[in-house]
């Protein structure tokens, strides 16, 4: 019988769980979940909305045998996306999932809904609550785990580290640290009550998906949730310090905070202030990364799995789908190992090598996004980064062959500023129409 401890209860360390219940060793495996949360219902906030995507999250969610349940809470109509500027400039408005090769669809789902569609899917006795891991510590050759409330556990044949960003498995096997990735804001909720008046207007630029703005290293974001209310972002790339002054002048009063707020969008159309004025339980909070290719050394009986292994800031939707795809190879890697009767370490070893393969293209993917989205000269150097990922989608190197030759960049680059351009013109011909030159007339009414 393998002894597998898998630390966190996360969306990646349930799949796990899950995976090893279906698969053919289902019988050869004892599973044991450790989370710090206190129980199954303690917490009270999972965040927004997540897209699963076709070659990882979705993979894993028809292997688990769950699709069933996933499609009662999927939103495919969540596609819609609007991609903005400050002027509300609409540089792209996709309506449904564009069935291009290597694009298809990403439904979306409720983070909330998604843990409870896993939760559901692992017997309640697998996982022991309130287990908060303080270490993993060497004893008598072999890894034990230590729990703030002083208990041990172990030994195990494989501890899988799936305590998300802060993991402690991660520190037994690197000393690199997530580190600021210079994107800090606010995020917070908005519903027909705090917006009122301005619903109509709110819901109609986000409709049933996602409105992303950004220019000149600053972002505005809406994403419909299943409820039909709207979960809103104002991230900018600060130095770290500004969410420390931003906490310090917030004190709870989510007023002063939208003032801040305000002062540092005075240049924003008057329609997207709206989403600031309307917005309710802010919170701030810093992004923070791993480096893009990070890897570990190996060491026996002992690995990581999603943000835990390859923590990223959340611009190209990767992280929980990248965790979910760790999930479901390693769980092929474990399976093979004990069907062929072959060494488990080795199986995880090689599993490891093809993990950082593929989770260094989701970091730099992820990474182009950030630097695009958050450039000073955004979103036109987000659009001619774009080009690329879009082209490698597809089979295509915009750095390589022939298509080195043509400016492709520049050309994607020139067409998204003339866009830009006209734009800029279009609102100011708006606002002198409307009237609105003074700084925060949405707020001033109120
Ligand atoms: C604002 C934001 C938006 C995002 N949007 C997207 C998106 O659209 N698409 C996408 O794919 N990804 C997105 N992500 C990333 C995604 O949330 C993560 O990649 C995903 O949650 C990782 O799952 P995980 O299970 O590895 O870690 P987590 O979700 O962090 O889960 C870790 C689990 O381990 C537990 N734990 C932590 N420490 C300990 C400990 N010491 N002992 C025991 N248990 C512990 C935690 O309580 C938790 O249950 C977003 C992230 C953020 C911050």
């Amino acid at each position: 019988m393998l002894n597998i401890a898998i630390t966190g209860g996360g969306p990646v360390g349930l799949t796990l769980a899950r995976l090893l219940l279906q698969s053919s060793t289902s019988t050869s495996v004892n599973i044991t979940i450790y989370e710090k949360d206190a129980s199954r219902t303690s917490r009270t906030s999972f965040g927004g909305t997540l897209d699963l995507h076709p070659e990882t999250g979705l993979a894993a969610i028809k292997q688990m045998n769950v699709w069933d349940e996933f499609l009662k809470y999927a939103r495919f109509e969540g596609e819609e996306l609007r991609i903005c500027d400050l002027n509300g400039t609409v540089y792209v408005h996709q309506t449904e999932a564009p069935q291009l090769k290597g694009f298809q669809a990403r439904p979306e789902i409720d983070r909330v809904r998604l843990m409870q569609v896993l939760l559901e899917s692992v017997p309640n006795e697998l996982i022991r609550w309130g287990k908060a891991l303080k270490e993993v510590v060497r004893e008598d050759d072999q890894w034990k785990l230590k729990f703030d409330d002083g208990s041990v556990a172990g030994p195990f044949d494989l501890i899988v580290g799936a305590d998300g960003a802060w993991s402690k498995v991660r520190k037994a096997l690197t000393d690199v640290e997530p580190s600021y990735a210079g994107i800090c804001g606010v995020a917070g909720s908005i519903d027909k009550e705090s917006a009122g008046d301005t619903w109509d207007l709110i819901s109609g630029m986000v409709g049933k998906g996602s409105n992303f703005c950004f220019s000149y290293g600053q972002s505005m974001m809406a994403q419909r949730l299943g409820d039909g209310n709207l979960k809103c972002s104002f991230y900018a790339q600060r130095e770290r310090g500004w969410v420390d002054d931003l906490k310090a002048n917030h004190t709870g009063d989510d007023d002063a905070l939208k003032r801040i707020l305000l002062e540092n969008y005075q240049e924003w159309d008057n329609d997207f202030k709206q989403w600031i004025v309307a917005a309710k339980e802010l919170w701030s909070a810093p992004l923070f990364e791993l480096p893009v290719g990070q890897r570990f050394d190996h060491k026996g009986e002992i690995t990581l799995i999603g943000d835990a292994a390859h923590l990223m800031t959340p611009f190209a939707g990767e992280g929980v789908n990248a965790g979910m795809r760790d999930a479901l190879d390693l769980v092929g890697a474990i399976e093979k190992s004990v069907t062929e009767k072959t060494d488990l370490d080795l199986a995880v070893q090689a599993w490891e090598e093809s993990m950082f393969e593929r989770s260094a293209v989701f970091m730099a993917d992820t990474m182009v996004n950030k630097l695009g989205m958050f450039a000073q000269d955004a979103p036109y150097s987000f659009f001619a980064a774009m080009i690329g990922v879009f082209a490698r989608a597809n089979g295509y190197d915009v750095k390589q062959g022939w298509m080195s030759w043509l400016p492709v960049t520049k050309t994607a680059y020139a067409f998204v500023w003339a866009i830009g351009t006209c734009g800029v013109v279009r609102r100011h011909v708006i606002d002198i129409f409307r009237g609105q030159q003074q700084r925060f007339p949405v707020w001033d009414k109120r």
